[in-house]
């Protein structure tokens, strides 16, 4: 039998193709995962506890490495990949550069490309960047598309793609957490969890978000405010400059299961992370989203989440404001979940066999 590829470079592709490989597999379905490298630090773990383990794997990270280097990688390592297993399909996800090259690759190779989470934009292709772009470039060469949540099926539909194979699926990363809940463990009842780690904010944005996050532990001392820090050196950087009065509690990053156990049980999320907005969603946990632009505009809409933008001031004072006020934490936290049901990477499986059977 042909296998379906999944291919994959970073903690968040593994984390949410890992429903969609557990659902190939049930339909008995050969899933095999290709790792780029492209985080090799934060993969490689993510890999086994959600228990990915792939086939091949292109070790493609350097420190530094940049996005023209990477794509060359990619499309360099994978070709002669592609032409080994044969594949009937591959599977990319989301927005990484990861993701683009594979497509590309895939493309001169003629194997036909599913995109899971496909239809997100910002419409800013500096926010984020380069990833508003990465997920157009997929979009457009992929033949399958799975689009999280109403909002992405239209705005593939208005760049054209319709159609039998351009579906709504809901966003992987709900089956995800879910499976992560299930099997985490709790700690930091009450917490303010903070991941920032976006291109865009390195230098003087990160330095002034992190000074209102030292205001804010400051002023709400029963709060903790835990950062589990990206290890991109940018982000050390920022951290390293905090004060040593600084009362933020700075932590490695956390293995998957143990930061889902610590957003199950915080207050509330300050984030620039895709991933974490859906998993917050699903968990009931109100965000604050320190972006400028957003492709997650459902979050915002269904009230469980607020995007505040990477103003310190406005951060610290819409933190404030809610860590200060039960009530308004406990609306947003009742928000429906605007991400899905949970089966999403049963609906992409599925597809993904009607449409094998339909090219046979
Ligand atoms: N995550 C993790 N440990 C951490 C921080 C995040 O396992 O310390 C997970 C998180 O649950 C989510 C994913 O990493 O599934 C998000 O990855 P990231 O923020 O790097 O990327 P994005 O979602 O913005 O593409």
């Amino acid at each position: 039998m042909r296998p379906v590829l999944l291919v994959l470079g970073t903690r968040p592709e593994a984390v949410k193709l890992a429903p969609v490989a557990r659902a190939l597999r049930r339909r008995g379905l050969r899933a095999v995962v290709v790792s780029t490298g492209q985080h090799r630090e934060l993969l490689a773990h993510t890999l086994a506890e959600v228990g990915l383990r792939p086939a091949v794997d292109l070790r493609l990270m350097r420190p530094g490495l940049p996005h023209a280097r990477l794509s060359a990688g990619v499309l360099q390592g994978l070709i002669p990949v592609l032409r080994r297993l044969k594949p009937a399909l591959a599977l990319v996800q989301g927005d990484t550069t990861t993701a683009a090259a594979a497509a590309l690759a895939c493309l001169y190779e003629g194997v036909p490309v599913g995109h899971v989470e496909a239809g997100l934009r910002s419409f800013d292709r500096a926010n984020p960047f380069p990833e508003e772009a990465n997920r157009t470039v997929a979009d457009h060469l992929s033949a399958l598309h799975f689009a999280p949540t109403p909002t992405a099926l239209a705005n593939l539909r208005r760049e054209g793609i319709s159609g039998r194979w351009a579906m709504l699926t809901g966003n992987t990363a709900v089956d995800a957490v879910r499976w992560a809940a299930r099997r985490a463990p709790r700690r930091d009842e009450g917490c303010l969890l903070v991941t920032l780690h976006r291109r865009e904010s390195f230098g003087d944005p990160l330095a002034g978000m992190l000074g209102a996050l030292v205001r804010l532990s400051e002023r709400f001392p029963d709060t903790p405010v835990v950062f589990p820090a990206h290890p991109n050196p940018a982000v050390r950087a920022a951290l390293r400059r905090l004060p040593r009065r600084a009362r933020l509690r700075v932590v490695a990053p956390l293995p998957y299961r143990r930061f889902v156990g610590l957003l199950a049980s915080c207050r509330l999320v300050l984030t620039d992370s895709g991933g974490v907005q859906e998993e917050a969603a699903a968990l009931g946990k109100p965000v604050l989203v320190a972006r400028d632009a957003t492709e997650r505009p459902e979050l915002i809409a269904s009230g469980g989440g607020i995007l505040v933008g990477r103003r310190p001031r406005n951060i610290e004072r819409e933190a404030g404001r809610l860590l200060s006020d039960g009530r308004a934490l406990a609306r947003m936290s009742r928000a429906k979940n605007p991400f899905g049901d949970g089966r999403a990477g049963e609906r992409i499986a599925a597809a993904a066999a009607r449409w094998l059977r339909s090219v046979r």
